[in-house]
């Protein structure tokens, strides 16, 4: 049995509803193993023509509706839910729902939560089918769990860019459910609060106290190497859901305000080579996704700041109030473009 449940009879059924001829598959990298199967069941299910759009794709801030308007019906699009973004074809979501067993490491986290009364679960897209079980379990051991929609989330859920739905929670420490550093680390830099991991997949629960006291660290250095810096890059991803270009203007302004240069440069994915070539420029500043400049730091020879590093740098922002960037929406499905 599949470690994951990819909903292909519902799929397959909303492909016949929607009569669509032709369609393309998009899946994040740690699912792109289940491509080519699920293409050939898709296919033999049904009388459309599919595709596997091959490119690497982190979330739902890059689907390929724009590249594949006018070649597809629709994209089906694995592993993540729908952002508050306005798609240019029909999408399909499917979560693909972890099968793992979560139950002994929420029993397991109990005892690191000893202390803690008052708990923000929270996990991401591959969990939250069983998030109201996990809540069951903590409040039979006595706790009180708290859980709240965020914008473009749902209840509990985080992205690494999007923690709407932890903000401003009355708790004394939140439990992440879920596998990597990656989450944790953005809900503590969110919160500031003790962030306990249970990870079904290693079995293991832990703090990720220390790890981002690490890279808190290393933020620290890349601002103080930066505040050397003449010459800026802001860069901009031309993903829908990543583009903050009203936010460069606005930071470049700032940057000359402060008698330093900079320029806008406009990418669609950003990577260590294609920066390499502006060699003119001492640091860049990423409007994109903002897990870019924190959890790719070491790949970059030079600094890649948030635009809220940027605001340390320029003396607009204090240490202290180091706070973690996000792509927030407004009603109308509107990127935010201020910090
Ligand atoms: S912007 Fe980054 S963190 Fe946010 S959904 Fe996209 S890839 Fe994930």
């Amino acid at each position: 049995m599949l470690n994951y449940d990819f909903n292909i009879e519902g799929v397959i059924g909303k492909i016949k509803k929607l009569n669509a001829a032709k369609i393309a598959l998009q899946f994040p990298e740690g699912l792109k193993v289940h491509a080519t199967s699920i293409a050939d069941e898709i296919e033999s299910k049904t009388n459309s023509k599919v595709i596997i759009l091959g490119d690497a794709c982190y979330g739902a801030c890059d689907i390929a509706d724009q590249e594949m308007m006018n070649l597809v019906d629709i994209i089906v699009h694995f592993g993540h839910t729908p952002l508050p973004l306005n798609y240019k074809i029909p999408v399909i979501f499917v979560e693909a729902y972890s099968r793992i067993n979560i139950e002994d490491s929420i029993k397991k986290s109990l005892k690191n939560l000893d202390g803690y009364n008052n708990i923000g679960l929270v996990t991401t897209t591959q969990h939250l089918n069983v998030l109201k079980k996990m809540k069951t379990i903590l409040e039979k051991k006595g706790k009180k769990v708290f859980l709240k929609k965020g914008i473009g989330t749902s209840e509990g859920q985080v992205l690494g860019c999007n923690f709407s739905a932890i903000k401003n929670l009355p708790v004394d420490a939140y439990l992440f459910v879920g596998s990597g550093n990656f989450h944790p680390l953005g809900i503590k830099l969110f919160t500031k609060k003790p962030v306990i991991i249970a990870d079904p997949y290693m079995g293991d629960v832990r703090s990720i106290d220390e790890f981002s006291d690490k890279i808190l660290r290393v933020r620290f250095a890349k601002i103080v190497k930066a505040s050397e810096a003449n010459n800026f890059g802001i860069v901009v991803s031309s993903k829908e859901g990543q583009f903050r270009l009203e936010l460069a203007y606005h930071l470049k302004e700032m940057i000359q305000k402060s008698g330093k240069k900079a320029v806008i440069i406009m990418m669609n994915s950003i990577n260590p080579t294609l920066l390499m070539a502006y060699r003119e420029l001492d640091a860049f500043v990423i409007t994109a996704c903002p897990r870019i400049a924190i959890d790719d730091a070491n790949m970059y020879e030079k600094p890649l700041l948030t635009p809220q590093e940027l605001e340390v740098v320029l003396d607009k922002r204090d240490w202290s109030n180091y706070e973690m960037d996000e792509i927030k929406y407004d009603e109308n499905k509107n990127i935010i473009n201020s910090i």
